[in-house]
């Protein structure tokens, strides 16, 4: 589809290539909307980036991230659906069939219904040292740098369970993982806070949040942490390596304020049903509470199913 208007019009498309995306388009190809995907910035979500998912029903030894994800992307491909390695920057909702704007290219794409799945990305801190350090020494994804820290020092922030997973995961690698946290309670479930603690390699410090990403030379060499009681000083861990595993933020700049939002800025929905005809919503963009495979899976396959219904009332799927 070319900026003036001509070529294809989608029956759908679905933005966003995790798990609630690929399985939205498992349901929608297999429904025949033959559904094009937009894989977006980080194609294959969070989970891509998880080491082991042990919670997936069907897998009762766990299933690595990256194959849980390759085999619903080929599942999905296997019934139609086609793939596009690019990011939305913007979607205009002002006219049907709705228009969506690609990053670096002229075309557009136009579709009756739209399936957002667009995920969430790895919070940041804004920290001084962690926009130099980002990528170098200073990462939110153990599984991808992990491996870089054999017999190092690394540093996790967080208290959850991506914290507790990434930490238990870098002692494979690391010589000590320091967590810190910003309360003296984890947020993490008990079983990933029991394996945690009782990784000899870990050690806590309680109650302390980072303040500075200490590095030298394009090399990481500490943060620096302060007490959250009000203490005025501040202390220095020494490491190597600084992974944050600090929640993440809904993928919605794309949107502008066409759709609702909590306070939180996720996208609100009447289940996966948005406010605009044939937009529907799924996976963690929509999600602060759950945010598991699982969840985000069953959301995807809701809005294919939604999708096709709204196609057939409206008279654009063949019988
Ligand atoms: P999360 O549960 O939201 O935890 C984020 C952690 O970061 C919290 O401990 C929070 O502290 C801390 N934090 C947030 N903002 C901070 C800031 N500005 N400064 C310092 N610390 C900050 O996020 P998550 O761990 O990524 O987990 C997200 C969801 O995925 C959860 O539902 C989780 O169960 C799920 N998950 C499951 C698994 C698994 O089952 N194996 C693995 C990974 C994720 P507070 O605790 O003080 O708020």
């Amino acid at each position: 589809m070319t900026a003036d208007g001509h070529g294809r019009v989608e029956l759908c498309v679905v933005i966003g290539s995790g798990c609630a995306g690929l399985t939205a388009a498992v349901y929608a190809a297999r429904g025949r909307l033959q559904p094009l995907v937009i894989e977006g910035m980080e194609p294959g979500g969070q989970l891509s980036l998880t080491s082991v998912v042990e919670n997936f029903p069907g897998f009762p030894d766990g299933v690595n991230g990256f194959d849980l994800i390759d085999n619903i992307k080929r599942q999905a491909e296997r019934f139609g659906t086609r793939y596009r390695q690019s990011v939305v920057t913007r979607v205009d909702f002002s006219e049907r069939p709705y228009v969506l704007h690609l990053q670096d290219e002229d075309e557009v794409i136009r579709t009756q219904s739209l399936i957002i799945a667009a995920g969430a990305r790895a919070r940041t801190l804004g920290l001084p040292g962690e926009k130099e350090m980002w990528g170098h020494g200073l990462s939110s994804c153990a599984t991808c740098d992990g491996a870089f820290f054999r017999d190092q020092r690394v540093v996790v922030v967080g208290g959850g369970d991506s914290a507790m997973e990434d930490a238990i995961y870098l002692t494979k690698f690391a010589s000590e993982v320091h967590v810190v946290h910003r309360r003296d309670t984890l947020r993490a479930s008990k079983i990933m806070q029991e394996r945690a603690r009782s990784n000899p390699k870990i050690t806590f410090h309680w109650n302390r949040v980072p303040v500075e990403i200490l590095h030298q030379a394009g090399r990481v060499h500490g943060v620096r942490v302060k007490g959250t009681g009000g203490e005025t000083g501040s202390e220095k861990i020494s490491c190597d390596g600084v992974f944050y595993a600090i929640g993440h933020e809904p993928n919605t700049g794309m949107f502008g304020d066409a759709l609702p939002k909590d306070a939180q800025g996720y996208l609100t929905a009447h289940g996966v049903v948005s406010n605009l005809p044939g937009v529907f919503i799924a996976g963690d963009v929509a999600d602060h509470h759950y945010q598991q495979a699982i969840t985000a899976a069953g959301t995807g396959c809701a809005a294919a199913m939604e999708a096709e219904d709204w196609l057939q009332a409206e008279g654009l799927l063949q019988a």
